[in-house]
């Protein structure tokens, strides 16, 4: 049986020949004009032992994956009150639809589509304001990257965030009428385009995952990042509403608890066994990573890590 080394080895080998790429996010320039050709992908074990292959240490940015971080703050924050503001329902729409926010009074579906998101965003900004919540994220994520080097928010990304985000800046505007935006809609929405801008390499999205692939615990020092029973919810919602409209499909074919980005990165959680981050850029229609939710499938497969599989490999079983 091949080690966790020669299959991350061979999908990003077979993800190289792929032709058909998907289409990169044209909506900013600094998306644009990432090379889609580029492939990544990180694979953590349960010992914190890194499998990685292709581009994996090439930062880019992680857009809508922050929206994990975002979440476990704010559950920490403030635990199960966050669900008075947001709901744990899969949206079935795409991931800035403003259709459900009229009939469902203001209160998004989830905290994965944009509207969720931006509802996270202003419990941060309640506690932190805007300039302490951006550093509290920084924080959160630099302190679990393992190597904290070339991970940063991007400033040029964000700014263009902002001159383009009319839709988001329409959610934001349209939650406040019902009266669940607290703080000023610039402030709120400073926050979620610099989360947006977050930009690191798979293999530090993959290390700062372990956190949920252990229940909430530091992988290396041991300390609880979050509780057992939040890592577990996070992880629900990453199954049912990871991917926007194509989150049922993507449990179909991968069956991990997972979350993308328009950037192309997709982080998939392995409980107790890996911690998973892929990155190709060019998304399939639902605005999802074409080839990096092709090449979990391709590891689920070779691996049987599929939550709902019975009998899943340990590393052991496959070195
Ligand atoms: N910056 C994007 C937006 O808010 C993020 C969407 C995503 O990654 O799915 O429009």
């Amino acid at each position: 049986m091949a080690d966790l080394d020669s299959i991350v080895a061979e999908i990003a080998h077979d993800m190289r020949a792929m032709t058909d790429r998907g289409q990169v996010a044209d909506y900013i320039p600094p998306l644009a004009c990432v090379d889609p050709a580029k492939f990544g992908i990180a694979v953590i074990d349960a010992g914190g032992t890194p499998h990685l292959a292709g581009d994996a240490d090439e930062a880019f940015s992680i857009q809508s994956l922050s929206k994990v971080f975002g979440l476990t703050l704010a559950l920490s924050l403030e635990g199960s009150e966050i669900w008075r503001r947001v709901r744990k329902e899969p949206s079935g729409s795409a991931f800035n639809s403003i259709v459900q926010l009229e009939s469902e009074h203001g209160i998004p579906r989830n905290p994965f589509i944009n509207a969720g998101a931006i509802v996270i965003a202003d419990i941060l900004v309640s506690t932190w304001g805007r300039l302490g919540a951006r550093q509290a994220l920084l924080d959160f994520t630099t302190g679990l990257a393992g190597s904290p080097a070339g991970l940063h928010i991007d400033e040029n990304m964000a700014q263009q965030e902002r001159e383009t985000g009319f839709r988001n800046a329409a959610l934001a505007n349209y939650m406040r009428t019902f009266g669940n935006i607290k703080n000023p809609i610039d402030e709120t929405l400073d926050l979620y385009f610099h989360q947006c801008a977050l930009t690191m390499s798979c293999r530090q999205l993959a290390e700062i995952g372990c956190f949920l692939m252990t229940g909430g615990v530091d992988l290396h020092s041991g300390r609880a990042v979050t509780t057992v029973s939040h890592a577990r919810s996070i992880m629900a919602l990453m199954m049912m509403c990871g991917h926007y409209d194509g989150s049922g499909a993507f449990a179909i074919r991968v069956g991990l608890p997972g979350k993308s980005g328009v950037g192309g990165g997709i982080l998939a959680i392995a409980p107790g066994l890996a911690s998973v981050a892929v990155w190709s850029p060019g998304l399939n229609a639902q605005g999802n990573s074409l080839l990096g939710t092709l090449a979990l499938e391709k590891l689920v497969q070779k691996t049987g890590w599929s939550v709902f599989n019975p009998f899943p490999l340990s590393v052991q079983q496959i070195t």
